[in-house]
């Protein structure tokens, strides 16, 4: 925690920080150790206050937020999803968020969450991975390669020991990026030209692909025995990326199922579907994988605990790091109950200039 010698000063964790900070530890390092706080808050996870989050939808994307609470700390994270971003240059997923004190109500820390979200997600997805994918998987593909792609490769590298991926997008203008990014970073790389090509001899299959519509990126035939699935991608009510038969032929495994039921894979299946909760496996009251033949599929939506872990994981950092800037977000500077008194005191400052 920041020493906060003035209280009115919230620490701002802007893009630049946050690049710093990650490169200070190394991005490995960082998903793995958000990775452990994920992990950390799925073990206590009846301890949080949970509700789906409240999106507002247009034609051409959602934006969301992102509550949560642990009794002593509280966030939110504003992000918004829009696939048709990219054509204009500008970002599919952009968002921020904030930790604030349960005690007293005031924020702790404002930060930028574009960086951290893509942070988050490798991590979680990564995270899941550890628990339901098979034993010693080395063969990772990912489907849509674009901002999010590194992070699911190199969280999957740091936490369940992947050596190699296999890359494929629409766009081979993202696979070049993909593959440049990636390079000398201890994975091997193979770029393919379909879906298929991708799948071949991957353990881990990833889908990471953004569109507003329903999609099939992975039909039915190209899921073998043993697999796990790591859908990222479909994330909101008409967004999905995989063959219904899939689904059917899968053990699913969700975030938060009242969220997951509207936004992710799920939403193809009966409501009452059979669904298991990531949370219970992690906290060792189900079991995850069970058998190699077993295909196992991580419907990730993302859940607000995640957003919650990471602002705690960079908040944690900051004393060590100083790797913010200060805010003066909130009004106290003096007598709280003398807000226009506060007000009259800097227009006379002022006019003496
Ligand atoms: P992005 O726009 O940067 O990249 C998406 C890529 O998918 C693009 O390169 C595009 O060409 C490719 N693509 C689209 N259709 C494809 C297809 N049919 N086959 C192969 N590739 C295809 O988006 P991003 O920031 O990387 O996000 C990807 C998706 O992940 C989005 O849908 C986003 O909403 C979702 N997301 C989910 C979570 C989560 O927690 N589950 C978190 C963040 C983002």
């Amino acid at each position: 925690m920041p020493d906060r010698e003035k209280l009115n000063i919230v620490p701002f964790v802007s893009v630049d920080s946050m690049m710093r900070l990650v490169l200070h530890f190394g991005v490995e390092r960082v998903l793995a150790d958000l990775a452990g706080y994920i992990e950390e808050d799925f073990r206590r996870w009846e301890s949080f206050e949970k509700t789906s989050r409240l999106a507002s939808h247009s034609p051409d994307g959602v934006i969301e937020l992102m509550p949560t609470c642990d009794g002593r700390q509280y966030s939110f994270k504003y992000v918004n999803g829009y696939p048709k971003n990219t054509r204009n240059g500008l970002q599919t997923v952009a968002a921020f968020g904030v930790l604030s004190d349960v005690d007293c109500g005031y924020p702790l820390m404002l930060s930028e969450m574009t960086i951290l979200t893509a942070l988050r997600t490798g991590a979680t997805s990564a995270l899941a991975g550890r628990y339901l994918a098979p034993a010693g998987a080395k063969t990772m593909a990912i489907i849509g390669n674009g901002a999010q792609s590194e992070f699911q490769a190199l969280g999957f590298k740091a936490l369940t020991g992947i050596d190699t991926v296999r890359l494929y997008d629409i766009d081979p203008v993202a696979t070049e990026k993909c593959l440049r990014n990636l390079a000398g970073m201890g994975l091997t790389l193979v770029a393919c030209r379909s879906a298929e090509e991708a799948v071949e001899g991957a353990e881990i299959i990833t889908t990471v692909t953004a569109d507003k519509n329903c999609n099939t990126i992975l039909t039915d035939n190209l899921v073998g025995q043993g697999v796990h699935i790591n859908a990222v991608g479909g994330d909101c009510p008409g967004k999905t990326e995989l063959h219904r038969d899939i689904l059917l032929k899968s053990d699913i495994f969700v975030e938060y199922p009242e969220q997951t039921r509207i936004e992710g894979e799920i939403q193809q299946l009966p409501k009452d579907y059979p669904v298991k909760e990531l949370w219970r496996v992690i906290a060792g009251l189900e079991p995850g994988r069970s058998n190699r033949r077993q295909i196992t599929l991580f419907d990730s939506v993302g859940f607000a605990i995640e957003d919650f872990s990471a602002l705690r994981f960079v908040y944690d950092r900051l004393q060590e790091t100083r790797m913010f800037e200060e805010l003066d977000l909130l009004a106290d500077r003096d007598e709280p109950r003398d807000l226009f008194g506060m007000l009259l005191r800097k227009e006379a400052a002022m006019r003496q200039g």
